[in-house]
């Protein structure tokens, strides 16, 4: 069988970032051999003290080397500081800029357990425009100041997170099918708008990806539709229902930190920022400076995020080995870490997991 050699950025950044991105790459190294896959890892900075080290908290050389050398990283997470720092601002955000990647995809999955609602769904949101193209501005008027800001849609960004969207749900049914346990049968797009009200930008956004995932080779999705706000009522309820969720950057902020808080701890929470050929995997959770140099963080989310990255590399199989070994450890609930109520060192979690491959 043919070998393939994956080039792996890791970036710890800060804090508990510097303790669970070693998981991930140990992760990667433990995998079965039987998968021909092997892995080079490149360190690489960014962050918080990178800045107070270098001055610059996203230093050129890493981009230039994730651009020209990487097929894939792992981003542990940086400090912000509490008061705005002249000169410094996020190395993750400006990452997702240089490197085109216009898709944060974040999985929400609760752990089985009986009587139990599950949840085992993917929120796919669009990363470039909307609100977040940051166009203010504010202005005087007879009754006082007011303030506006832009929402920009575009046809061009609606369509390819629609079509990674459908890709998402394609896959996730491959990964099911390769053994890895899931409430759904079939693969579903839901997408998340409030055209009722905003007819034009997110009429667009509606349009365009119903057009997108019309094409043949999402003939076996169920595409499904809904409101923002109704939306979020049924994913309190019933969010079971929810297999892949698309949305523009705004509603899909804030759904996906809607649908994290259903399973839990942050520490169990994935992501990816993904663009064309690349991704990023990043656990959802910041630097955690109350529980740093403990070794009490929970790894788990970055051994998702780990598997997330290898989905994007198209190494289904390698992803499906570690989403069922979470799983495992998470269903037998003996080697647990302190926030979801165990006593389980970083360590002891992640040898648990290692094992299970
Ligand atoms: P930052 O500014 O870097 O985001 P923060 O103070 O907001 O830092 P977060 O990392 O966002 O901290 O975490 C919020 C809470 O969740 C903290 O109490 C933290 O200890 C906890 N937490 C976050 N990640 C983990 C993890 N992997 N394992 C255990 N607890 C975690
Ligand atoms: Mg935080």
């Amino acid at each position: 069988m043919a070998t393939r050699t994956l080039r792996i950025g890791l970036i710890p950044g800060d804090g508990i970032g510097k303790e669970v991105i070693p998981a991930g790459r140990r992760l990667l190294e433990a995998l079965p051999a039987s998968l021909g896959l092997k892995f080079e890892f490149v360190n690489l900075r960014a962050g918080f003290e990178t800045f107070e080290q270098t001055g610059a908290a996203l230093p050129d050389e890493t981009i230039s080397v994730l651009k020209s050398d990487c097929d894939g990283a792992l981003f542990g997470a940086v400090s912000s500081p509490s008061t705005a720092v002249k000169g410094y601002s996020s190395p993750i955000v400006a990452l997702r800029k240089k490197l085109d990647l216009y898709a944060n995809v974040r999985p929400v999955k609760s752990v089985r357990s009986p009587g139990a609602k599950q949840i085992d769904m993917v929120i796919v949101r669009e990363n470039t425009e909307d609100l977040y193209v940051k166009e203010e501005k504010t202005y005087d008027t007879p009754e006082g100041k007011v303030a506006e800001a832009i929402k920009r849609i575009s046809q061009r960004a609606s369509s390819r997170i629609a079509t990674m969207a459908g890709e998402i749900a394609l896959r996730r049914q491959k990964i099911r099918a390769a053994g890895s346990p899931s409430i759904h049968t079939g693969p579903l797009v839901t997408i998340t708008h409030k055209s009722n009200v905003l007819s034009q930008t997110d009429g667009l956004f509606r349009s365009t990806a119903r057009e997108a995932l019309a094409a043949g080779r999402f003939s076996s999705v169920t595409v499904e539709e809904q409101i923002v706000d109704s939306m979020v009522y049924k994913l309190f309820r019933q969010p079971e229902a929810y297999d892949v969720i698309v949305a523009p950057n705004l509603y899909g902020d804030i759904l996906s930190d809607g649908a994290a808080a259903l399973v839990g701890s942050l520490g169990l929470v994935p992501s990816a920022n993904v663009g064309e050929g690349f991704a990023i995997g990043e656990p959802c959770h910041g630097s955690a400076p109350d529980i740093m140099g403990q070794g009490i963080a929970n790894p788990i989310a970055t051994l998702r995020s780990t598997a997330l990255m290898l989905e994007f590399l198209n190494e289904e199989e390698a992803a499906a080995l570690v989403y069922a070994a979470v799983d495992a450890n998470l269903e037998e609930g003996k080697l647990l870490s302190p926030d979801l109520g165990g006593t389980a060192k970083t360590e002891e979690v992640v040898q648990d997991i290692l094992r299970r491959l």
